[in-house]
């Protein structure tokens, strides 16, 4: 038999006179406005226990039949975990529970009707499969352990954008449909752009380095797309990136700034989030300490000595880096020029490095990855801010000049010297909170097989 519900389904003049950590000592006794959706329910026959989640946690609610019509009593009682409810009621004093205060209900206002129970439970953990919980995401995403990812992320976010205004970078925003790729050879989404093919941008690298020359230093916070062919924990099809370029340095005070932007973000978020962290059990990473900083090169010669497969020249698989570093931050500096894009400036030969057969120099760059464990976190590098140098680089990586001619000329009027580094914010969620599925560090993941919801 269906239930039978009283739905106003409308707030009419209803509005909520204070969230749930305003409910507090100054307003016992008062009778107050709560709105929200049912996290749990205990049904004691005559006596209901709702907890009621508002945007900053939870409100139980007390609910005598004796104390409120038949009507509206059962109405409540049938309702299902989700569904939206408004209640007018006194605060009272709550000593014997784990919440300090209860509402009890005067009036009620039923706002919108679950009709069905959630495949999952707000307070469980992750038993279920990723799928079920990304099929229906908004209501995953009620979830406590996702609650507490996200606030940690909006933490991150704020602290990034505090520490680079006090920085003196200023945000900005670039295109996001492209005419040429910019790190070359990588996978681009095409798109259609009126009668022309174009493409969504895989990077602001181009532009944020243009910018260096109206504002010197320039950050953005925005959507990377990456055509990833491969299912890994790892890669999303779009993803957050943090942009930062500055001119008039390089890259090791790229890294220095990145290395302090990365302590400043965790300390923010050691202070204001101490609840979801201990509701989440994570311990954040120790950051007392400057970052490592190991060159490629020392790097290759180690895993070489432990035997790890690898030439010089090669990029480095996160395979080979699971045995040799833990839980820790460090830079990986100086690559071979030919594994790092056209736009990053050369260096010197590499004295460690065995010279290759005939006439091919192994040249360095002046570049950095941050790593994580075995997670890149962030590639950075010095930029070649003279065209002809561009030019030649361009060459070499099979670029043709004409299709980037809107860039080149650009350097026709003196691009200052200048560095900067991409930071993808997911991965540093993943680092900072241990998570092991980047699709639990976005909303709405898109990867190879998931382009809904
Ligand atoms: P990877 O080797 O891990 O695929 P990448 O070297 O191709 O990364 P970069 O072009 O250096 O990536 O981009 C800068 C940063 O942006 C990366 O260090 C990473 O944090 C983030 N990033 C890049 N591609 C992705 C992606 N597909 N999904 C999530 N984050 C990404
Ligand atoms: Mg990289």
């Amino acid at each position: 038999m269906e239930d039978k519900i009283i739905v106003e389904n409308e707030l009419g003049d209803w509005r909520r006179t204070h969230y749930s950590f305003q409910i507090s000592d100054s307003v016992i006794n008062n009778v107050v406005t709560v709105i929200g959706w049912i996290s749990s329910k205990r049904d004691h026959g005559n006596v209901l226990f709702v907890q009621l989640r508002d945007r900053f946690g939870d409100i139980q609610i007390l609910v005598k039949r004796k104390e409120l019509s038949e009507n509206i009593f059962d109405s409540l009682k049938s309702l299902k975990e989700h569904s939206s409810i408004a209640i007018k009621g006194k605060v009272v004093e709550q000593k014997n529970s784990s919440n300090e205060f209860e509402v009890i209900p005067e009036d009620i206002r039923i706002l919108s009707v679950s009709n069905k129970p959630a495949p999952f439970l707000t307070q469980s953990i992750s038993s279920i499969g990723i799928d079920t919980r990304l099929d229906l995401r908004a209501i995953d995403l009620r979830r406590n352990h996702l609650q507490n990812v996200f606030k940690i992320r909006n933490t991150i976010l704020n602290s990034i954008r505090e520490y680079l205004n006090d920085n003196y970078f200023v945000e900005v925003n670039t295109p996001k449909m492209i005419a040429t790729a910019t790190e070359g050879g990588a996978a681009l989404f095409p798109i259609f752009y009126y009668d022309r093919e174009a493409f969504l941008a895989q990077s602001p690298q181009l532009y944020k380095e243009q910018l260096t020359m109206a504002f010197e230093n320039v950050f953005e916070i925005a959507p990377i797309f990456r055509a990833e062919p491969s299912r890994t924990n790892r890669h999303l099809s779009e993803a957050m990136s943090v942009d930062v370029e500055k001119a008039y340095v390089d890259y090791t005070d790229m890294m220095d700034y990145l290395d302090n932007l990365i302590r400043y973000i965790i300390q923010s978020v050691n202070d204001k989030n101490q609840i979801e962290l201990d509701s989440l059990g994570t311990e954040l990473p120790n950051v007392s300490k400057p970052f490592s900083r190991i060159t490629y090169s020392t790097l290759v010669e180690n895993l070489q000595k432990s035997h790890k497969y690898i030439r010089w020249g090669d990029d480095i698989s996160p395979k080979l880096l699971k045995d040799l570093f833990g839980d820790e931050f460090y830079f990986i500096t100086d690559w071979p020029s030919s594994t790092k894009p056209f736009y990053v400036k050369s260096k010197k030969m590499d004295p460690i490095a065995e010279p290759n057969n005939g006439d091919d120099p192994r040249m360095l760059s002046e570049s950095f990855d941050l790593m994580y464990g075995s997670l890149e976190l962030s590639s950075g590098s010095t930029r070649i801010n003279n065209k002809g140098d561009l030019m030649d680089n361009m060459k070499k990586k099979g670029l043709s000049h004409k299709a980037f001619d809107y860039h080149l000329r650009v350097f026709d009027y003196g691009v200052p010297p200048h560095a900067g580094f991409g930071l993808g914010l997911e991965r540093l969620l993943m680092a900072i909170l241990k998570l092991d599925n980047i699709r639990d560090a976005t909303f709405y993941p898109r990867d190879i097989d998931r382009l809904t919801p």
